[in-house]
């Protein structure tokens, strides 16, 4: 029987195991973290490198281990690292060297040998009250569960990408940022930086990205420093700038005792809708991108993609239309002024969705199994409904987005994390 069984082997999951280590004192051997992936973090590995991110949005204190000191320690006394390695403002890490440290203090608390490949796919309990978890791989039988899921359930695919498998979303596992069958495309150049001067016979790839927040904007700039591409981004809004995605003031003191004190779910949802700042872009993202603008790499479309056409050629009726392998995109204008004359449409080598994650645990299939099994409650937003101490049902645990009833605007940002799991210390027994 395991006596931590930590569902989910991302930052959520890691940062947890090494709380309970460190913090709760209790000896790896009582710990083991569920994830399908070959190696942990391997979803946020994958996720900031579909984006092109080279600074985290957070400060480089909001790191991967129970001391906030530990990624500058660990920077001041590595070789290769230097004051490039960090960004105003609050001295955000590279993602180089975020993933550095990441790997140095997994290796050093030993969490990498805690790994079980897998997949939760249901829970029940066994007739002494321990959980019994069906994997993919067989069962678990655990004391305590610890759910760390994520954002919970998929990228958003609007409707009319539903069935066109060839408009990836950049977060979609599997997705490759590479241009090398879009057409030709220019050299490979560094990425962040602005194109170098291209040779005037390479014809280079247009891209189009469906979104307006930091995955769309660090994208298209990751697309014209690393391939020369030209892109367009197809948005709801002008591109709108935010230091955080939340507003920090719910760390902490100031503001996270006035959120919690409504015991009213849909106050809570209220405060959650208006203090997280999705769509929006840090200062350095927004300036490299008004940037590109200006030199005509990106342009930004406002509005709203209705459908998709394969693009044909071939002009008279007499010739047969061949498919030219790009994508007609019609875009509806984003005001009320929707007639059809208005509608806008885009030729582009390739199409790609930026649009974030469906929000709801009311939709992911082992919080749904394990909601209907124990009858575990969740608010008309489709969060799960967790006590004070993140206990969702007897001894079932939420860290991370999931548990944003409690934690609040931050809850799925490191820095919630790390306040979800100082709570669980807090109630867990060794
Ligand atoms: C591109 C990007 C950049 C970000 N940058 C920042 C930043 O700079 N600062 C910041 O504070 N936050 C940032 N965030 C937000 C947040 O910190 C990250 O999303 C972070 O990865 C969240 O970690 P997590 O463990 O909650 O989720 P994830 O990294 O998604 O990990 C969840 C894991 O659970 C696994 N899992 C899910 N279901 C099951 C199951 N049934 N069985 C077994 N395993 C399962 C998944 O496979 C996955 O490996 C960023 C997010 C993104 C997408």
């Amino acid at each position: 029987m395991i006596k931590h069984l930590i569902i989910g082997g991302g930052i959520g999951g890691v940062l947890t195991a090494m709380y309970l280590q460190k913090r709760a004192g209790v000896p790896s051997r009582s710990i083991r973290i569920l994830d399908p992936h070959p190696t942990l973090l391997a979803r946020w590995h994958a996720n900031v490198e579909a984006c092109g991110m080279r600074y985290l949005r957070s400060s480089s204190s909001h790191v991967l281990d129970t001391d906030f000191r530990s990624l500058r320690s660990f920077a001041a006394r590595s070789p290769g690292f230097d004051k490039g390695d960090f960004t105003p403002p609050y001295r955000r890490p590279s993602v180089r060297l975020f993933r550095a440290h990441c790997e140095h203090i997994m290796q050093e608390c030993g969490v990498p040998e805690l790994h079980i490949k897998g997949t939760a796919q249901s829970l029940k309990r066994g007739r002494k009250g321990h959980l019994i978890l069906e994997t993919d791989k067989g069962a678990l039988e655990a004391k305590n569960l610890i759910l760390s899921l994520g954002a919970g359930t998929q990228p958003v695919r609007p409707d009319w990408a539903e069935s066109a498998a060839e408009v990836q979303h950049i977060y979609d596992p599997g997705f490759r940022s590479s241009l090398a069958s879009a057409g030709q495309v220019g050299q490979v150049g560094q990425v962040g930086h602005a194109a170098s001067a291209r040779s005037p016979t390479t014809k280079t790839a247009h891209v189009a990205i469906v979104g307006g927040g930091i995955g769309a904007a660090q994208h298209a700039c990751m697309l014209v420093g690393r391939y020369h591409a030209t892109v367009s981004i197809i948005a709801r809004h002008e591109p709108t700038m935010s230091v955080f995605d939340f507003n920090p003031c719910y760390v902490g003191p100031s503001c996270l005792p006035g959120f919690l004190s409504s015991e009213d779910y849909r106050e809570r949802r209220r405060v959650l809708e208006q203090e997280r700042y999705p769509g929006t872009l840090p200062p350095d993202v927004y300036a490299e991108l008004q940037a590109l603008r200006e030199s005509g790499s990106i342009s930004w479309i406002r509005g709203e993609v209705s459908r998709i056409e394969p693009s044909h050629c071939g002009k008279s009726s007499s010739q047969v239309e061949k498919d030219t392998g790009q994508t007609t995109v019609f875009i509806t204008p984003p005001y009320r002024d929707k007639k059809p004359q208005n509608e806008m449409r885009l030729v582009c080598d390739k199409l790609r969705l930026a649009t974030g994650f469906t929000p709801g645990f009311n939709r992911n299939p082992l919080m749904r199994q394990i909601s209907m099994e124990f009858n575990a409650p969740f608010e008309a937003g489709g969060a799960p409904i967790p006590g004070s101490t993140l206990e969702w049902l007897s001894r079932v645990f939420l860290v991370g987005r999931a548990a944003e009833l409690e934690v609040g605007p931050p809850a799925g940002n490191i820095i919630g994390i790390h306040n979800a799991a100082k709570r669980l210390c807090s109630s867990v027994s060794v």
